[in-house]
This record gives C-alpha cells, sequence and structure tokens, in this order.
C-alpha cells in the first residue's frame, strides 16, 4: 500500500508546524514532533550501517509505542518498504511473510523474541534490532533505542525511490496478504473527517493497534492533525479509561472487541472514570456488538462512529451516532468518494434490503496484493469479499463474509441471525455461529458460546431459546460453552481456531 509517502509527510508537516507540540505519548513519556523526526534520521542513519545499506524493506513487529512509529518514519525516509507485521504471528507465519516480502531486516520487541527463531533460520543474513526491551540488553545487542542514541545528529543518505508501507490482511479467510493501493490518500482523509469529528491540535487516545489498517490508519489522520497520540502497549479496558481521563482525549480509536471489553467492566468501575472530553470513539476492524454500542452510548453520550474498511479498500463507510441510534447494527453510508453497490451472483443490483454481496469503488484503487492471490472486479468496483445489504438510506448493514454462509440440509442459514438471537439470551457474553461438516446435511450449525460472568444457561437451555424464535433448521445442534473466543491481535475471531471446526 502506497501510504508511505503520506505517512512521513504528514509526521514531517506536523514538525513544522508545531516542533515542541506533544506528539506521541506512551509508558515511557512524551515525545514532541521534531523528537520523531530527530529519531527516526537517526535509527535510519544506524540501520544503513548495521546493515551496509541501501536498505530494501524493514520489517516491523512491535506493539504500539513509539519504536513503532520511529521504524515506520525511518523506514520511508530511507525509501524502503515498511511491513507491519501482525503481533499475533506464529514463528512459521512470521517466516513466511519475511521470505515472501524479502525482507533482511526485523525490528521486534523483546517479548517477541520466541517467535524469531523460524525467521533466523530461513532468512540468509537476517539483522536484528530489538523494539520494546524491559531489561538492560547485554553489549552489542542492537536496538531501536542504541542506534538512536548511537547516531543521534546524522543524516541518512537520500532514497533512492519513494517510501512505501505494506499493510497485511488479517488472514482471516486464509493466510495474510501484502496488500498494495496508490493514490487517494487525501480523499480518503476527507471522506473520513467528514464522518468522525476529528479537530486540529487535540487528543486521541489509540488502542487499536497500529500494524493493522485501521490502526495504523488513526496514527496517520492524527498526525495529518497534528493530534497527540496517546497509547500503551497493551490494550486494558480500565488503564483505556483512564488515560482518556487523564489527558482529557477527544477522541478514543478502538476495535470493537475492546469498545466491549469496556462495557463489560462493573458499573462502579467505569463510574471512576470521566470521559466527558471525549467527542468521538471511532471503531473498525470487525462486526460491533450492537448491544455494547446501545450500552456505551446510553452510558457515556453518543459518541460511538463504526467505520467498514478493508486493507484492500481503506475506509469504506461509517455509521455516525444518529445512524447507530436508528440501527446499531449499521455501518452506515459510503464515505465521500467511495462507491458502494450489493449484487447478487450474477452481479446485478439487488433492491433495498435484499442480501447481496458488496462491492467497493474506492478513493485509492487497489493496485494487487504483493504476491500470489488476487481480488476479483465487477465493472470495475472491487469484490469486497462480504455480504450486506443496503436500506432506503444508503446505510449498510454487513451481514458476513461471502463464505459464511452455512449450507444446511439444503437451506441457507447466514450465521449472523442465529448469532443475533443467542446474544440477546441474557446469560451469554459472546457467541459465533459456524458451519461444521456433516455427513447427513452437509454441513450442521454450530454455536460458540461464552456465557457473562456469573450466568449459567446449559445447552439445551441455548437451544430452547433459539427454537423459540427461529425457524428449526437454524437450531444450532451443537452449543459449546468456551471460556473465550479464539481471537487475532486486531480483535478478529479466528473461526478456523475453533475447536472441532477443520481448518
Ligand atoms: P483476509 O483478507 O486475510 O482473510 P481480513 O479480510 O479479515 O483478512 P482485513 O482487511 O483486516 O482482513 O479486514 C477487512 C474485513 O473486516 C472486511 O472485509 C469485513 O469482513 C471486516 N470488517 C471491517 N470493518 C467492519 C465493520 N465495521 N463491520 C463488519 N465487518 C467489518
Amino acid at each position: 500500500r502506497q501510504q508511505g509517502t503520506n505517512a512521513t509527510t504528514s509526521f514531517a508537516l506536523a514538525a513544522v508546524r508545531r516542533p515542541d507540540g506533544p506528539a506521541f505519548v506512551d509508558e515511557r513519556g512524551t515525545l514532541t514532533w521534531q523528537d520523531l523526526q530527530d529519531r527516526s534520521a537517526a535509527l535510519a542513519a544506524g540501520l544503513v550501517e548495521v546493515t551496509g545499506g541501501p536498505v530494501e524493506t524493514v520489517a516491523i513487529l512491535c506493539r504500539n509505542h513509539r519504536g513503532f512509529v520511529d521504524a515506520l518514519i525511518a523506514s520511508s525516509r530511507l525509501g524502503a518498504s515498511a511491513l507491519l507485521l501482525n503481533t499475533g504471528f506464529s514463528g512459521p507465519q512470521l517466516a513466511d511473510v519475511m521470505e515472501r516480502e524479502g525482507a533482511r531486516v526485523l525490528l521486534y520487541d523483546e517479548e517477541f523474541a520466541g517467535v524469531v527463531a523460524d525467521a533466523r533460520a530461513r532468512v540468509e543474513g537476517l539483522v536484528e534490532v530489538l523494539g520494546w526491551t524491559d531489561a538492560p540488553l547485554p553489549d552489542g545487542t542492537l536496538s531501536i533505542e542504541g542506534l538512536i542514541a548511537q547516531h543521534t545528529g546524522r543524516v541518512p543518505p537520500k532514497p533512492a525511490q519513494r517510501g512505501r508501507v505494506v499493510l497485511l490482511t488479517s488472514g482471516t479467510t486464509g493466510s495474510p496478504k501484502g496488500a498494495r493501493r496508490s493514490g487517494g490518500g487525501a480523499d480518503e482523509l476527507a471522506g473520513m473527517l467528514e464522518k468522525i469529528p476529528w479537530r486540529g491540535e487535540e487528543t486521541v487516545v489509540v488502542a487499536a493497534p497500529m500494524f493493522h489498517a485501521w490502526g495504523f490508519g488513526q496514527l496517520v489522520v492524527a498526525a495529518t492533525m497534528t493530534c497527540t497520540v496517546v497509547t500503551r502497549r497493551r490494550f486494558d479496558p480500565e488503564a483505556t479509561l483512564a488515560l482518556v481521563d487523564e489527558h482529557r482525549a477527544s477522541g478514543l480509536s478502538v476495535v470493537p472487541v475492546m469498545l466491549e471489553r469496556i462495557m463489560d467492566l462493573p458499573a462502579a468501575t467505569l463510574d471512576r472514570y470521566c470521559l466527558g472530553s471525549l467527542r468521538f470513539v471511532s471503531a473498525s476492524g470487525s462486526r460491533m456488538r450492537p448491544q455494547s454500542v446501545v450500552a456505551f452510548m446510553d452510558r457515556f453520550g453518543d459518541l460511538v462512529h463504526n467505520s467498514y474498511n478493508a486493507t484492500e479498500a481503506g475506509q469504506i463507510s461509517v455509521a455516525r451516532p444518529a445512524d447507530l441510534r436508528h440501527a446499531p447494527d449499521t455501518a452506515g453510508r459510503a464515505v465521500r468518494g467511495t462507491l458502494l453497490r450489493v449484487v447478487d451472483d450474477a452481479g446485478r443490483d439487488v433492491g433495498t434490503d435484499v442480501v447481496g454481496r458488496i462491492l467497493v469503488r474506492g478513493a485509492s484503487p487497489f493496485d494487487g496484493y504483493t504476491a500470489g492471490a488476487s481480488k476479483e472486479f465487477i465493472d470495475g468496483y472491487m469484490v469486497s469479499g462480504d455480504v450486506g445489504r443496503l436500506d432506503a438510506a444508503g446505510r449498510l448493514y454487513v451481514v458476513g463474509r461471502d463464505d459464511d454462509m452455512i449450507v444446511s440440509g439444503g437451506e441457507n442459514v447466514y450465521p449472523i441471525e442465529v448469532e443475533k438471537v443467542l446474544g440477546a439470551h441474557p446469560a451469554v457474553r459472546e457467541v459465533v455461529v459456524v458451519g461444521v461438516d456433516d455427513e447427513a446435511f452437509g454441513q450442521r450449525l454450530a454455536a460458540y458460546v461464552v456465557l457473562g460472568e456469573g450466568a449459567s444457561a446449559d445447552a439445551d437451555e441455548l437451544r430452547s431459546h433459539v427454537k423459540g424464535r427461529l425457524a428449526g433448521y437454524k437450531v444450532p445442534r451443537d452449543v459449546v460453552l468456551l471460556d473465550a473466543l479464539p481471537r487475532n491481535a486486531s480483535g478478529k475471531i479466528m473461526v478456523r481456531e475453533l475447536p472441532g471446526v477443520a481448518s
């Protein structure tokens, strides 16, 4: 994705506008916009020295902290690709992506040392640089902070090409793909800012992981608006509220599960924090539990913005608080510059409220994956891979993925319908419904349920709850109670990791 120049240009401009203004706040304190410029220049010079240069790809396996931003800007200064890696990767996944993208330099937080072994074995001459570390490092260990300290004041060589950022998809439906997109940066930004009330020079808590398209986009918007980003390496629901309160933040950027975790806190804990400074909460990356949206807005005000986006398309639509009050499960209307269609299998537009395949034509065209896979296009529109419907007012409802539909005994079932009914049972905290192979029916419905704290319900009770409300073939035959649903680092449910689901 050709975001590198935009990203770094935004940071450089912010340093011209407000050199001494607070840019980034993490556990180690506050950095100014000028600090970020100086640190990234030093890191870039250091990377050239330790690799012998030129550096083509800088792989970054870091949580949200200053080193992530230093590495991002440094790679752009070198005209390199910044490859943003998912902090939930296993060793083999990391090695696969590094190999495929031709990355020989890896910056990673010490906590991920265990997953680097495969890459070390497979990538010849791998240069390793540590990001966040808690303990002092043995002499000779390369680290982001060490390279910055040793090269402060040094200017990296002029890049021979434009830097860029490779964002990876989440790997929900297969292995993560590197997505390239070009142009459209300012248009896309305007589309988002028209819907979400960011203002310049204010403070935003970014809890969403920055390696992922959504959190990365939030970081770039903040730089463009010269907004101070406050973040922590690990998400904790109560600590997030405390950060908003302490910094009088105007905005909070999350992935949906974070909002859910916040609303799972006891009322007395929620009462402890003042969120009066907040003007918006922006969430994206997966479906939001409608009950959590309503609960959050009832408690803290009409703040929630649900944004539908995909690594390949950027911002597609945004539901504003008024849309969510109208229908808490909507993903809102298309952002400016983006066109949305819902079509049937033959590619014909379906009517209002009819479920079909979601097609997108965005402000920044998708230029393909870095390797292998490809996306299907119909009449210049990208096939999103999601299914949904548009209401009469043009609001989109994402119903699921193309391949989520379960065909059981010849009947089609969208899991979301069953999930909604089960999710409304008072004992149920989270639920996901999937199809599992079945000899007699082809597929049968299986519900994986996490109960609320202290709540009790057994499989029979949950089944009869569905039976009273939906057709018989929509009642899950399997109801499996779990302590937690398997989720990846950006909060998406990893269906293939559910017990009994073939990968
Ligand atoms: P892969 O392409 O590797 O299978 P992925 O599609 O999950 O992974 P991403 O680009 O990170 O990769 O996620 C985009 C997808 O996330 C969308 O296609 C959609 O399914 C889902 N999504 C994002 N935002 C929303 C939202 N607001 N509501 C519902 N679903 C959403």
